[in-house]
């Protein structure tokens, strides 16, 4: 168990939020120019890092927000927390 700062609510057990996903996917400007192996990338591959990874979480039980969280995926040691759009706002951990 680790605990998650959210930017809006801050730190709370990792348990009221739920994972989004690999944060910063970004949609391509024209899928209709993609074959369907690079669409098909697009969907669904993603990152699988041992170590550090950029991450979206959602505090669920809790203000509902979307926000971005870098994460050791071995130590689950969080580096940062980031509201998407705006400038970093520091360490989490
Ligand atoms: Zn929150």
């Amino acid at each position: 168990m680790f605990q998650i700062d959210c930017p809006w609510c801050g730190p709370r057990d990792q348990q009221e939020f739920a994972y989004a996903g690999e944060a910063a996917i970004k949609r391509p400007e024209n899928p209709a120019s993609l074959s369907d192996a690079e669409w098909a990338d697009y969907l669904f591959m993603r990152t699988n890092p041992r170590g550090r990874h950029h991450e979206q979480w959602r505090h669920v039980h809790g203000c509902g927000q979307f926000f971005d969280v870098v994460r050791d995926t071995v130590t689950y040691r969080i580096e940062s927390v980031d509201v998407p759009g705006r400038p970093a706002l520091g360490d989490a951990s």
